[in-house]
């Protein structure tokens, strides 16, 4: 249903975007604090990136562990349960000047409010080659829990050398014949339990101080082009799979116009608020964090907007 012709009446306390930890944390307490949240989830990346994940084993209150989808799930219900209202739809523009703010989304829906949280989370980031794009879904993927599976009994390469390749190239080993993670250092940026594991792992090779010149193949990987970054003399690398795990990029399009950044890109917070440069604008999670990004530091950083929200409400006559 169009909301283009919306009076006051339709004006919400808050809206949340993203539905990441930030987001759903974000949520939990708004709802709990009765300001009746509605939560714009996405429609293909509903629950953010933890559902590309398989067990999370930091996540406190967990000891055994939580598959990724699980715990999204969990954090649904729970805002749902104390009234928050879930839209799975993609946010295309927003109006965030002014005392109300507006949220369109791409069924063309009209939704205001008197205050936003972000929590837009962060995208993958790509290495920038042209083959890179053209054999995407071609042997190139982002996601090993996504895509693993067409892998089996292959080799195949991870490029990366923090914890994520490292979630990757471990998940990879249960189907594919070899994993090999090439890394442009010398040493993994990993944490040293992830990396312990897959430097002891019989199925996992390194190429060191290498860097991905080219991805080779017609129409699908046959190969990686590399470069050494010591003397850049260059090598092949014979694989049929390479999955990119180089970090994240926050997901800035929609604001980067009209919030303030920072120099790493993410949208500029006060301190340790939530509230960003507009008033009544807040942001949460992965977006704003350009050095933490775990699940529970954003789960943090929504709550932390979700009171930012609350006082900000009660300050301009709630
Ligand atoms: P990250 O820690 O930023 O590591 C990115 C890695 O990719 C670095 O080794 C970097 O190399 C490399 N890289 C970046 N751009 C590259 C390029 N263009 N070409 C080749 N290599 C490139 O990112 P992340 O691994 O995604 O982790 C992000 C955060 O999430 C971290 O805080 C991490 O602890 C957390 N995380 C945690 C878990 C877990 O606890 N299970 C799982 C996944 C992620 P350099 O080392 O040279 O910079």
């Amino acid at each position: 249903m169009s909301t283009e012709a919306s009076t006051t009446a339709d004006v919400r306390d808050v809206i949340i975007v993203g539905s990441g930890p930030s987001g759903y944390t974000a949520a939990i307490y708004t709802a709990r604090a009765n300001l009746k949240p509605l939560l714009i989830a996405g429609s293909v990346t509903a629950g953010g990136e933890l559902m590309n994940t398989t067990d999370v084993e930091n996540y406190p209150g967990f000891p055994e562990g939580v598959m990724g989808p699980d715990l999204m799930e969990n954090f649904e219900k729970q805002a749902a349960r104390f009234g928050t209202e879930i839209e799975f739809e993609d946010v295309v523009s927003l109006e965030l000047d002014g005392d109300i703010k507006s949220v369109t989304t791409g069924s063309g829906d009209t939704y205001r409010a008197k205050a936003i949280i972000l929590s837009t989370g962060s995208a993958y980031r790509e290495l920038g080659l042209e083959n890179e794009k053209r054999l995407s879904g071609h042997g190139v993927s982002w996601c090993a829990t996504c895509d693993g599976f067409f892998f089996k009994d292959q080799d195949i390469a991870v490029i990366g050398g923090g914890d994520s390749a490292m979630e990757e190239a471990l998940f990879l080993t249960k189907f594919a014949k070899s994993v090999t993670v090439v890394h442009r250092r010398e040493e993994l940026k990993a944490s040293k339990i992830m990396a312990d594991r897959a430097l002891a792992h019989e199925k996992i090779k390194f190429v060191w101080n290498s860097a991905v010149a080219d991805v080779l193949g017609e129409d699908k990987v046959t190969g990686l082009k590399l470069r050494s970054t010591v003397d850049g003399t260059e090598s092949q690398l014979d694989v049929t799979g390479v999955f990119v795990a180089i970090g994240n990029d926050p997901r800035v399009d929609l604001v980067k116009d009209v919030l303030e950044l920072t120099e790493q890109g993410t949208i500029a917070v006060d301190g340790r608020s939530s509230k960003t440069s507009l008033p009544g604008v807040f942001a949460a999670g992965d977006v704003i964090d350009p050095s933490y990004r775990q699940a529970i530091t954003a789960a943090g950083s929504g709550c932390v907007a979700a009171l930012d929200v609350e006082h900000y409400l009660a300050n301009h006559g709630a």
